[in-house]
């Protein structure tokens, strides 16, 4: 295992983004920037021995700042959605940022994901990224230390462990936001793609995106994935769900979590044999299909098409702060936040 570390461009104001590689004897590679913690290149053999490039992502600073759909970004202090951008704590109202359409909370406005973060290589196969989230930025109680660990193993699994603490009682929910493309970056749609989920329910959502507060079963509906079907093949069913999010873009009950790692997501792409396999300590796990991607350029000029990605943001459930029903997201001042996911990288037999 090995770590390099390269300077990948600089901030407007000047500071350097550094890039860490981390390798292992396969030859298989994660590349990660200081800018947002992103995720920025993930090096993997197909079937037949060749190696891609399998994130979709930018090749330099200035895209990831102004192009970004939050492409491989770690996300918080809370990920995914806030309804009507507020929520409270003990009778204290927290309005938030509403960066979606001035009604909803998305990311928390992107804080954590366009910071530039501290980072140290902290063995041959791991980095370690630093921030501080100060109390109040986009309306978020608590000054909030976040860390993330990014390390790669020989067996090809990505871990990312993240933790956190504030010194104010406040609400926490971090993922990473990776687009795969397991045929590469500029490997078309990824409709074909196998995908399993181990959800027996997900959590359905208004026209806004906001989960309602039911846990529904996926029984009988498009939202089934537990025996595996490609990507495409209900996508775009009547399904008043559906509509509302152009898609699959919602967030999956991942059946018996508790707190420790467990597998929820396989995924197989036929053209290329690659494999993914995604564990989490997390309960929840978001399957945006790339809906909204529009062509932006990315990597080496290539488009990033509508659905030529997928996301599997592992989560608690979006609107959490809201919804006393969920699994709370809700710290104490001092409370140390710790969750773990693990994408692993294989090809079929
Ligand atoms: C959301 C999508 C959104 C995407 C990029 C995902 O987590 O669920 O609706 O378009 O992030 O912001």
């Amino acid at each position: 295992m090995s770590v390099e570390k390269t300077v990948f461009g600089n901030m407007p104001d000047g500071r350097e983004v550094k890039k860490y590689t981390i390798s292992n004897e396969e030859g298989v590679s994660v590349g990660i920037i200081a800018l947002g913690a992103t995720l920025n290149s993930i090096e993997m053999y197909d079937k037949d021995d060749n190696f891609a490039d399998i994130l979709l992502g930018f090749d330099t600073v200035e895209d990831y700042l102004k192009l970004s759909d939050y492409q491989g970004a770690t996300v918080g202090p809370y990920a995914n959605r806030i309804g009507g951008g507020a929520f409270s704590i003990d009778g204290i109202k927290y309005d938030v940022i509403k960066n979606e359409k001035d009604i909803t909370c998305l990311h928390s406005g992107g804080e954590l994901s366009f910071a530039l973060w501290d980072s140290i290589i902290t063995d041959t196969s791991s980095v370690e990224f630093s921030y501080e989230s100060k109390d109040g930025v986009n309306g978020f109680p608590g000054n909030l230390k976040v860390k993330v660990v990014f390390s790669l193993s020989e067996e090809n699994e990505l871990r990312i462990e993240y933790s956190a603490v504030s010194d104010k009682k406040t609400v926490i929910n971090l993922t990473n936001h990776a687009y795969f493309n397991l045929s590469g970056y500029n490997g078309g749609s990824v409709l074909d793609n196998i995908l399993t989920i181990n959800a027996d329910s997900y959590t359905p959502v208004d026209a806004f995106s906001i989960p309602t507060g039911e846990i529904a079963a996926v029984e009988g509906t498009p939202f089934d994935f537990r025996s595996g079907k490609p990507i495409g093949q209900d996508i775009d069913a009547e399904n008043q769900q559906l509509v509302f999010t152009g898609g699959f873009d919602h967030n999956f009950c991942i059946t018996g979590a508790d707190g420790t790692l467990r597998e929820c997501a396989h995924v197989l792409d036929p053209k290329s044999g690659r494999i993914l396999k995604v564990a989490t300590t997390e309960p929840g796990v978001q399957l945006y299909a790339g809906n909204f991607l529009k062509g932006t350029t990315g990597k080496n000029g290539e488009p990033m098409n509508k659905r030529s990605g997928f996301c599997l943001e592992t989560q608690h459930f979006p609107d959490s702060p809201n919804k006393p029903d969920f699994p709370s997201t809700v710290y104490e001042s001092g409370k140390k936040y710790n969750s773990v996911t693990v994408y692993s990288f294989g090809v079929s037999e």
